[in-house]
C-alpha cells in the first residue's frame, strides 16, 4: 500500500519526525481509495482513510480534508489542523537552517582570507607569525567547509 503522502525519513527528515511523533499514521491510499476497515460510524461502509488525530476509519461522508491529513468531519479537524500546523512550521524552519548553514559556511571564507593572504606573506619575513596567521585561517576554513557539507546534506 502507498501512502497518500510520500515523506520518508531521507527526503525531509523534519518533516518526517514530526509527522511520526504526532499521534498519526498515513495510510490512506489515494489510489485504491479503501482500506481492510470500515467506518466508525457507518459499520457496513468501506473506510476510505483514518483520522490522524483518533485513529478511526472514516467513509467519505465522514472524513473532512485538512492541509494533506484527514481528520473526522466535525470532531477532529481542530486537533488535526494543530498538527498539519506544525507540520507546516517545520517545513519553514527547515529551510531556514538550511541557509543559515550555507551562509555562514560562506562568512567564514570571508573571515579567512585575510589570515592566510597575510599569513602567506608574513612567512617571507615573519614565519613564526605568519603560521599562527595561517593556522587560523585554515581553522576557519575547515569550519566552513563542516558547515557548508551539513547544508548539503540538508538539501
Ligand atoms: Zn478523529
Ligand atoms: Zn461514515
Amino acid at each position: 500500500m502507498k501512502p497518500f503522502l510520500y515523506i520518508t525519513q531521507k527526503n525531509c527528515p523534519v518533516l518526517w519526525m514530526a509527522i511520526t511523533a504526532s499521534p498519526t499514521t498515513l495510510v490512506f491510499d489515494k489510489e485504491e481509495r479503501s482500506l481492510n476497515m470500515k467506518c466508525f460510524n457507518h459499520r457496513d461502509a468501506d473506510a476510505v482513510g483514518v483520522c490522524q488525530s483518533c485513529h478511526r476509519g472514516l467513509c467519505v461522508d465522514c472524513y473532512a480534508e485538512v492541509g494533506n491529513l484527514l481528520a473526522c468531519r466535525n470532531r477532529c479537524e481542530e486537533d488535526v489542523a494543530r498538527w498539519d500546523f506544525i507540520a507546516q512550521k517545520s517545513v519553514t524552519a527547515y529551510s531556514a537552517n538550511y541557509k543559515i548553514y550555507l551562509w555562514t559556511s560562506v562568512f567564514l571564507v570571508v573571515v579567512a582570507l585575510p589570515f592566510v593572504v597575510v599569513g602567506s606573506f608574513a612567512m617571507l619575513n615573519e614565519p613564526s607569525s605568519g603560521i599562527v596567521a595561517l593556522f587560523i585561517g585554515f581553522v576557519f576554513l575547515l569550519f566552513s567547509l563542516v558547515l557548508f557539507r551539513t547544508a548539503r546534506k540538508m538539501r
